[in-house]
């Protein structure tokens, strides 16, 4: 009677989602590559460069790459996309159209930060709030999460209770919002009503230095290990990175939006004060990002 189950089981398993991260470009910039364990069918998540080594390591695991998904069009995560589409002839799906002016950017921006010469693209498909992508049947939830760039989206997998962040949110900080149409504010509404409602235990994979749970974000002190990992990447991160008072103001937001308040949709709509304004996708539509 056990060998049924065991093969139901083992079926299961192998139809499982899966992911490996691998740092790329002199920024360390987290690339990730989601898998289905049984057929190898894979999507790239931000191939920001080194497309050689990362086609060998697709390669060495026996994976085969169909999809190239985009958090947000900065160099580090955008600037290998024009080669790695061209040269499997794949799929560009994402950003959020907000992210058209980083993208026709992409050589200037290749000569400003001393990167191999980068190409503009257009993306088969832009992605909006409330869009999914697909992988061998398995689903992604995408969430537009702007305010580090205006066209940053995030990949949400329930199923692997993990979450692509892109800069959005860092272990112990979150993204830089100095650069243009960024937005602090904006940044903070992203983090509170669009990732934590994923749950305190969703595992988020950010786009520098190591991972992270959205529980683990909103707490007012950092551990050990997290303060080790932070001093680490420090200086490669520092470009998109907001280090100081970052994880004080996540602490403050998460009393703000109130006890329980993570994991609910509709926090920040009661508890919020001013300073934490209501993301509404129609007003940032509104206002052109
Ligand atoms: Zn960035
Ligand atoms: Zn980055």
């Amino acid at each position: 009677m056990q060998r049924p189950v065991a093969l139901v089981s083992l079926i299961a398993l192998a139809s499982m989602l899966r992911y490996f991260t691998r740092p790329v470009t002199a920024f360390q910039q987290n690339c990730s590559v989601v898998y289905e364990d049984a057929t190898r069918r894979a999507a790239v998540i931000d191939p920001g460069g080194d497309i050689d080594a990362l086609m060998q390591e697709i390669g060495r695991r026996g994976l085969m790459l169909e999809q190239i998904w985009l958090t947000h069009a900065h160099i580090d995560h955008a600037g290998g996309t024009a080669e790695l589409a061209r040269r499997l002839n794949l799929p560009i799906i994402g950003p959020h159209p907000g992210d058209q002016f980083w993208i026709d950017g992409l050589p200037q921006q290749g000569a400003m930060f001393g990167f191999p010469p980068a190409e503009a693209f257009t993306p088969t498909r832009w992605l909006q709030d409330g869009d999914t992508v697909e992988l061998a049947g398995h689903v992604l939830h995408v969430r537009h999460c702007p305010g580090h760039t205006p066209g940053h989206v995030v990949f949400h997998s329930p199923e692997m209770q993990r979450a692509f962040v892109g800069d959005v949110l860092f272990a112990g900080s979150i993204g830089r919002t100095d650069f243009p149409q960024g937005d602090h504010a904006t940044l903070i509404a992203s983090i509170t009503q669009r990732l934590w409602p994923m749950g305190d235990d969703t595992v988020f994979i950010p786009g520098h230095g190591p991972e992270s749970s959205f529980g683990q974000s909103a707490r007012p002190t950092p551990t050990c290990a997290a303060r080790k990992a932070q001093g680490a990447s420090a200086l490669r991160r520092s470009l998109f990175v907001q280090p100081a008072h970052a994880r004080h103001v996540l602490a403050q937001a998460r009393d703000a939006v109130g006890a329980g308040g993570v994991g609910r949709q509709e926090a920040g709509r009661t508890g919020a004060p001013e300073a934490l304004p209501i993301f509404s996708h129609s007003a940032t539509e509104a206002a052109g990002l």
